[in-house]
């Protein structure tokens, strides 16, 4: 497979930045999260928790950006993900590249890729992976609890009860243990922090030669998810998870919703803010929207790249069948939006009410207006923390002060947002992405950091919906009565 671009590869924008490197010599004896791989994943990872304030430190054992291309096509979900970890629009656009196009032996053309509309409202946007990860690293800079060391390899690591005690080679036969609350693997397709914690890999791994042009760690493995993503105070994510096939272009993507699941709960865990159960919510809510990918990487690169030359005019055929039949390219809209769709698990309440919010998914994005008449996108509005947002009315009226200030010390903050034309009432809603597309005035919902709906209802309900949010975070004890504490332990972490 060759991928050609109208840019030079090494040379864009962040070419010339150092990341924060730490000191070999000075590596600290003990950290919050020691996250293992500064791929795109770690990297992402890395400003999240940082962002959140934990104390992380990455290593890699690379010295180097890896540069061979991979083309990376994001969608509106992964730059929201970035967005949220720090990198900035004009970051974004200044290592967009404007087309791709895709081809193989069997296919003269199989892909073609234009960018870029405008943020947040673009169908595909196009990178040089290498230039994402150079930003990445670069963006770290800002944060004096992120540190990386390069040339650092992860060798061993062992569980013990509050904390885990890993092994670092330092080179030259140097080595380094370090305590860490938590470690994440983001180490790649060949992960060793996968095979440390024994997980076996479900389905056929076969080692592709035709892919080792393009992997760190050749010959590797592609088409497999793990059978957990997490074992006990180890997390795994991106490829170190599961690999797919590049051909529907969406490992990065699904390593992006990884990150942007795991680090807030990790960050509310490390800060107190919530029971170490939620962590159990990351697998549950992840690994699911991972098969669909994989089943759909598999049957693409069958179709791209057939292991036969005589099915390859088969293979042709029905790639122009899937262009022209609506239902089998519904079908494979339908794996696709499968990666999407909410989970039937995890961190928030279960239901659903009658409007188009979706507990368990990502709520929309919109332009928003503030008062000071300034433009903004919706997530920047709704912060880092939990947020309770009354649509057309103000929500907070409903909560009273013990649950206000519950909700106060879970991170959480309170935003009105008004209809078009009615800024005097809250943030105006420029697009009507809200309201009333998405729910009617008078309704509430409590959103995650991550951006996910955890639950919804009339704002008049405000007081118990926020209540329900807590519990579900292990924070039944800051809510004032005994009936709540029983409550609350009665409907922690809903698991279906
Ligand atoms: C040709 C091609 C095109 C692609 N196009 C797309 C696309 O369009 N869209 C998309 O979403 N995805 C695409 N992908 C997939 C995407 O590139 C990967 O999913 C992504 O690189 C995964 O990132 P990662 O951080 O999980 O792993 P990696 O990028 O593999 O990073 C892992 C890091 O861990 C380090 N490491 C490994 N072991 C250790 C250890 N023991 N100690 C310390 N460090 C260690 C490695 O040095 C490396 O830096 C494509 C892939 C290919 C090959």
């Amino acid at each position: 497979m060759t991928v050609e671009t109208t840019v030079k590869n090494g040379a864009g924008p962040f070419a010339s930045h150092a990341p924060a490197d730490q000191r070999i010599d000075t590596l600290p004896p003990a950290v919050d999260v020691l996250l293992v791989g500064c791929g795109p994943v770690g990297a992402t990872i890395a400003n999240l928790l940082a962002r959140h304030g934990v104390n992380v430190l990455v290593v890699d054992k690379s010295t180097k950006v890896f540069e061979p291309p991979r083309v990376i096509e994001l969608d509106d979900d992964a730059l929201r993900v970035l967005l949220l970890a720090g990198i900035e629009e004009r970051d974004i656009e200044m290592i967009a590249i404007p087309s791709v196009h895709g081809s193989s032996r069997s296919r003269d053309q199989f892909a073609g890729i234009n960018s870029l509309d405008s943020l947040d409202r673009h169908s595909t946007l196009t990178f040089y992976q290498s230039e994402l990860e150079r930003c990445l690293r670069a963006r770290m800079r800002r944060f004096e609890c992120a540190h990386i060391a390069l040339g650092v390899g992860l060798s061993g690591f062992t569980q013990e009860r509050h904390h885990v005690l890993a092994r670092l080679d330092l080179g030259h036969r140097r080595t380094h243990v370090i305590r860490a609350r938590y470690l994440v693997g983001a180490d790649g397709a060949n992960s060793l922090v996968r095979q440390l914690i024994g997980k076996a890999v479900k389905g056929k791994p076969f080692a592709e030669e035709r892919l080792v042009v393009d992997a760190r760690h050749a010959p590797h493995s592609i088409g497999h998810t793990v059978n957990a993503f997490s074992n006990g105070r180890v997390f795994l994510a991106g490829d170190a998870a599961y690999l797919t096939p590049p051909f529907v272009g969406r490992g990065l993507l699904e390593g992006l919703r990884d990150a942007a699941n795991l680090c807030w709960k990790l960050a509310w865990v490390v800060q107190g803010r919530a029971d170490a159960r939620i962590l159990d919510t990351y697998d549950e809510e992840r690994r699911p929207h991972t098969n669909p990918v994989v089943k759909l990487a598999r049957f693409m690169e069958k179709l791209v790249m057939p292991r036969h030359g005589g099915i390859a005019p088969l293979a042709r055929g029905l790639t122009r069948l899937l262009r022209r039949v609506p239902r089998l390219r519904s079908q494979l809209a339908q794996w696709q939006s499968q990666s999407k769709a909410a989970s039937t698990r995890g961190l928030f309440v279960k239901g659903r009410s009658s409007t188009k919010l979706i507990r368990g998914t990502v709520i929309a994005q919109g332009r928003i207006r503030g008062s000071d008449d300034n433009t903004y996108l919706s997530d920047d509005v709704f912060g880092q923390g939990l947020v309770l947002i009354g649509f057309g009315t103000d929500a907070q009226a409903a909560l009273d002060s013990a649950t206000a200030a519950a909700l106060a010390r879970a991170g959480g903050s309170i935003v009105q947002i008004a209809r078009c034309g009615r800024r005097r009432d809250g943030w105006e809603d420029l697009d009507g992405v809200f309201l009333p597309h998405l729910v009617p005035v008078g309704w509430a919902a409590v959103v995650r950091p991550d951006k996910t709906v955890v639950h919804d209802g009339p704002a008049t309900d405000a007081q118990r919906l926020v209540r329900e949010s807590l519990s579900l975070l292990g924070q039944h004890c800051w809510l004032a009565s005994e009936h709540d504490a029983a409550w609350g332990l009665k409907t922690a972490i809903h698991t279906a």
